[in-house]
């Protein structure tokens, strides 16, 4: 910096716009900072603030001449310095040209974007300047370390920002499938939500469908059975967001896409039931209605129990609502957790009725290609002894008000007298309300079929 008596004088105006440099970088903006004098008076103050006040122009030089200009009730700024802590762009040099500031006193340069020398020189040019005066280097090594500081602070935070982005590391004690496992199922286009930040799953990862909007007035929770996951609801999730209500469609834990504990133990009715109950809090789930299938259902409704003020009804298919298994389908849950080679696909296909096709088959086998995968299938069989009762109270409640629908399964495993009468004993109340009952309906998943009764659950739970 220079020695003259100046020099003093110079510092001192430079420490002033240093100041509001500072201000600048405690409000998240590049700290540039600037003030204008006039007969050793500071009559205009500049930070810089383009983020903050969505403005491209809110340099520290023009927010400074601005309030100068003001000041002076001038747009010519004829007898001023501007002190500022960085090389002025293209911009500013040009705002100072046209004000006719005298002097221009910068700190640091900025050797991408400075026009003062650095990587042009506006004020070098004798055809469109006559006045300004440029006195370079002020301060330039405290000026320099407070940019240098600024973006070394900033690298550290964005990369703290892609550590809780990056994918979730796999736990040693979990399982994963891989991606293209799962990749171009037909009829499946909607990519999950990576969740491992509840409490209850301890680092695993869990996939939950979100799709509509987080405002709408209601959100179907759909919650499968054991051994399917979120496909389930592939007819469903369009209709129910072409009515422009939100879905949202987690995978338990140790089924589909989430992870899957390596041990059979990590699995327990309470702790599905707690994960679910994070996931709609997490979310902030209102008005919902939930839409269970199997064990899923029981699930959901322990979850309903804990905080009904956060749901609207109930959509009940398959559930078996009493502690004890009907023996058919015991023995389809025992298959399944003890034999290796059991085909989920196969088994599921079976169970509605049909043969399918290769891709439903893919779809349903796909989390269960290795045997150590099947965690959750053996443990099944004592989740399902663990499932809480069905909260009757509520159920009696929703039914009343026509919020529940009780559809049978197939009639494969459990006959449809032999489960309305086991819903009547869980929830007596229920024989006062013919309209919950969905009986002789066809399961299985027949795309026109399920998004027509889609649209029918839309009418009846909206109302
Ligand atoms: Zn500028």
């Amino acid at each position: 910096m220079d020695a003259t008596p100046d020099g003093a004088r110079h510092a001192h105006f430079m420490q002033q716009a240093l100041q509001e440099a500072r201000a600048a970088a405690q409000q998240g903006e590049v700290p540039v900072g600037a003030v204008v004098v006039l007969d050793g008076a500071v009559i205009g103050r500049g930070r810089n603030g383009p983020v903050a006040r969505h403005d491209p122009t809110a340099h520290a030089e023009v927010l400074a001449l601005r309030e100068a200009a003001q000041h002076l009730g001038n747009y010519r700024l004829e007898d001023c310095t501007l002190y500022v802590t960085l090389e002025p762009c293209a911009m500013c040099s040009g705002a100072v040209l046209h004000a006719r500031v005298r002097r221009v006193v910068y700190g640091a340069a900025e050797p991408r974007t400075g026009a003062a020398g650095s990587v042009l020189d506006l004020f070098g040019y004798p055809q469109i300047n006559h006045q300004t005066e440029v006195v370079r280097g002020v301060l330039e090594a405290e000026c320099a370390a407070l940019m240098a500081d600024f973006f070394r602070r900033r690298r550290l935070e964005n990369k703290a920002r892609e550590r809780l982005l990056e994918p979730h590391p796999l736990k040693d004690t979990a399982l994963r499938s891989s991606a293209q496992a799962f990749a171009e199922l037909p009829g499946w286009p909607w990519q999950p939500q990576w969740r491992s930040d509840l409490p209850a799953l301890a680092g695993l990862r869990m996939a939950v469908v979100d799709q509509g909007p987080q405002d709408a007035a209601m959100t179907w929770l759909c919650l499968h059975g054991s051994p399917a996951w979120g496909y389930a609801f592939r007819h469903e999730i369009a209709a129910w967001t072409a009515a422009g209500h939100r879905v949202v469609v987690p995978d338990l834990p140790g089924f589909g896409r989430s992870d899957r504990p390596k041990k059979d133990k990590a699995h327990s009715a309470a702790w599905h039931v707690e994960v679910l109950a994070e996931l709609v809090q997490a979310l902030d789930l209102h008005g919902l209605v939930l839409v269970g299938h199997g064990d899923g259902a029981r699930l959901g409704l322990a979850v309903a129990a804990r905080m009904p003020q956060r749901f609207r009804g109930a959509w009940l298919v398959d559930a078996w609502p009493l502690a004890g298994q009907p023996e058919k389908r015991r023995q389809w849950y025992e298959q399944a957790a003890r034999k290796p080679g059991w085909s989920v696909g196969e088994a599921l296909l079976a169970w509605e009725g049909r043969a399918g096709n290769a891709a439903e088959r893919q779809a349903w086998d796909a989390p269960f290609a290795e045997p150590g995968h099947r965690a959750a299938l053996r443990a099944w069989p004592r989740v399902q002894a663990e499932l809480p009762a069905v909260p009757a109270p509520l159920l009696a409640q929703w039914a009343g008000r026509q919020r529940l629908w009780l559809q049978s399964g197939a009639g494969r495993l459990v006959a449809q007298s032999q489960w309305q009468d086991a819903w009547l004993q869980a929830v007596p109340e229920l024989a006062r309300h013919a309209g919950v009952w969905l009986l002789n309906r066809s399961v299985a998943a027949v795309p026109a079929a399920a998004q027509d009764m889609a649209r029918r659950a839309v009418e009846y739970f909206a109302a």
